[in-house]
């Protein structure tokens, strides 16, 4: 199954993401995530990538299209994928296609995401991971057990750096300007399926499971 989930941020990529590898067993590939890694391991890539990131800027398409290129290589991609945050512009999107006809991996779903500013405030300004082992909480809606734990392995839960209203405000700019797009670029392949992700996650990720279960 290869599959694009897309939505700005808050709008439950990650979230749906851990849902969808419950059902398929393909690697999730977020690039956000590949980019914090690296600025963690303070790898060059990692130091050019860091200012965009905290800036709420997006990363230019060649470091991001080379790095998406590099990790589809990996033998568990075999299955195909499940990619959340790229394509985010229609450079990385024309690429994309090239990248995904030579591995004979063609995108076969792109999960569009869809919420209103108003909730993604409350969701992003809640939001707080756990840097050990990726788990997603919110203060109100999904609270650790412990305040300020994680219930899965017991570390520090943090706040992203860019998590806070300014930087969603921008975030959501880029977002219009250069992700929308993208969705129209897939959008005459008859590959989208939009989502409205405002509702509760299981009704959401119902939607979205009985999609794909089309597709498989
Ligand atoms: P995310 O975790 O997907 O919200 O990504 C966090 C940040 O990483 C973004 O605000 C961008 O700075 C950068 N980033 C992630 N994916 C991409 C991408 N496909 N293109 C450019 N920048 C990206």
């Amino acid at each position: 199954m290869n599959i694009l989930i897309m939505g700005p941020a808050g709008a439950g990529k990650g979230t749906m993401s851990e849902l969808i590898l419950k059902e398929y067993d393909i690697p999730h590939i977020s690039t956000g995530d590949m980019l914090r890694e690296n600025v963690r391991n303070q790898t060059d890539l990692g130091k050019e990538a860091k200012s965009y990131m905290e800036a709420g800027k997006l990363v230019p398409d060649s470091v991001i299209i080379a790095m998406v290129e590099k990790r589809l290589q990996e033998p568990d991609c075999q299955k195909g994928y499940l990619l959340d945050g790229f394509p985010r512009t229609v450079v990385q999107a024309e690429a994309f296609s090239e990248i995904a006809d030579k591995i004979g991996k063609p995108v076969e779903c792109v999960i569009a995401l869809e919420v209103d500013f108003e909730v993604l405030k409350d969701r992003i300004t809640g939001r707080r991971i756990c840097p050990k082992c990726g788990a997603i909480y919110h203060i109100r809606n999904h609270a650790p057990k412990v305040e300020g734990i994680c219930d899965e392995c017991g570390a520090e839960l943090t706040q992203r750096k860019d998590d806070t209203v300014e930087q969603l405000v921008v975030r959501m700019d880029e977002y219009e300007k250069a992700t929308k797009p993208v969705i129209d670029f897939y959008e005459p392949k008859g590959v989208v399926m939009h989502v409205n992700a405002a509702r509760p996650k299981e009704e959401v990720f119902g939607e979205i499971k009985e999609a794909l279960g089309k597709i498989a």
